[in-house]
């Protein structure tokens, strides 16, 4: 029996029916992957905007392998090593305050509502239609899409949406009761949807006179995917938390809340028993370093994917890229795996590119190429 069959049975017998997946990945280099046929694909999921430094970067490899054998995990009960280093590092680069590190994208949403709820003393959040917050239950509450969120309502906390980009909206949903406002610079999960210059400012604005929290979710669009290393530092504007995750560590599981100056947990107010280890954090360290190095390629990158996708009006942030297409999304997706290019289909019929930020220029442009002859 041929190997995608086997996978397909184990999957229908041992595994929660919830994704929907043909093919298997077992090795990576740089922006490229390999399938267990052996075909090689040009890789502009990077496993949704994860693999930010390639796969297997050699100091990210190296790091991980030379923390794993020195001390996989020891709690935070005790200082844990490259910690604190990271934090650092993190706090410098998004010119915040202090650092919860977390596991995944979800837990940094679900740190950013306690600490907005137990320092603010609000219970409700606003946040836009088409956002991504996360799966977790408190994430979810904040996230719009109703085919995910509405199975299992009701949700805590309680959360209002405005229209994405709809700054008057906004001034009438935020009140004295409001935590926090949760935003997107750049909406992911929906398609790369870009809103109007200014949303940040106005987001800012409205948490300003309210008394609520500007909550970034820069899980996506954060860690040099825009050629900044926080897609809202295009724009100058400060939040009160921002949250990060996907490419921090490039696969490795973690994620972090970054909270202004001054704005804080107290003892025992939160915690994790994996969160922020030793490995973890080792890779996230290489990981800064190389993207540091990388940073200033990738709006040229991203303009050499606007050049060449010009026919089709993409939408184009540094190395986020979102197309239109609607229905035949998910045939351009096939068509361009049989051609050796990894596309995916986000929400509502858009594709989205999120290349490796180590992408060369001759990958760029044989993406380019079959990208044009999935869709010609
Ligand atoms: C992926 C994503 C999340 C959730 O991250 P997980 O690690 O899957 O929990 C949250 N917000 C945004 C914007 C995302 O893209």
């Amino acid at each position: 029996m041929d190997e995608k069959n086997t996978e397909k049975e184990l999957e229908s017998r041992y595994y929660q029916p919830v994704f929907s997946r043909d093919m298997k990945i077992v090795r990576g280099k740089g922006a490229k992957v390999w399938d267990a046929q052996g075909n090689e694909y040009i890789d502009c999921v990077a496993g949704i905007a994860v693999a930010s430094t390639g796969h297997c970067h050699p100091a990210v490899v190296a790091a991980i392998c030379r923390q794993a054998g020195e001390l996989i995990h020891c709690s935070n009960l005790y200082h844990v090593p490259h910690q604190l280093e990271l934090a650092k590092k993190l706090s410098e680069i998004t010119g915040l305050g202090k650092v919860f590190l977390t596991n995944s994208g979800t837990e940094a949403s679900e740190a950013a509502i306690k600490l907005a709820r137990v320092r603010t003393g609000r219970k409700q959040f606003v946040a836009f239609t088409h956002g991504f917050h996360g799966r977790s239950t408190g994430a979810l509450a904040v996230t719009h899409k109703p085919a995910i969120r509405e199975p299992f309502e009701p949700l805590e906390p309680r959360c209002s949406f405005v229209e994405y980009g709809d700054l008057d909206g906004l001034r009438k949903a935020v009140s004295g009761d409001t935590a926090g406002v949760f935003v997107e610079p750049i909406q992911g999960e929906a398609g790369v949807i870009i809103t109007q210059e200014g949303l940040h400012a106005g987001v800012r604005e409205n948490c300003d006179m309210s008394g609520a929290l500007m909550i970034l979710d820069e899980v996506q669009t954060g860690m040099g995917r825009t050629g900044k290393w926080l897609a809202a530092q295009h724009e100058g504007v400060k939040p009160d938390i921002v949250t990060l995750a996907k490419g921090i560590a490039s696969g490795f599981p973690m994620g972090a809340l970054v909270a202004r100056e001054g704005l804080e947990f107290k003892a025992g107010e939160h915690g994790s028993t994996f969160a922020g280890g030793p490995v973890a954090c080792a890779a996230a360290l290489a990981t800064i370093q190389v993207i540091g190095e990388i940073l200033p390629t990738v709006i040229p990158k991203g303009e050499r994917f606007r050049a060449g996708l010009s026919d089709y009006s993409p939408r184009v942030r540094g190395l986020m890229i979102g197309i239109t297409l609607g229905q035949r999304c998910p045939e351009v997706q096939k068509r361009c795996a049989a051609r050796g290019v990894l596309v995916n289909c986000a929400a509502d019929g858009n594709i989205r590119l999120v290349p490796p930020l180590v992408i060369r220029e001759d990958e760029i442009d044989a993406a380019i190429e079959v990208i044009h002859e999935a869709l010609g």
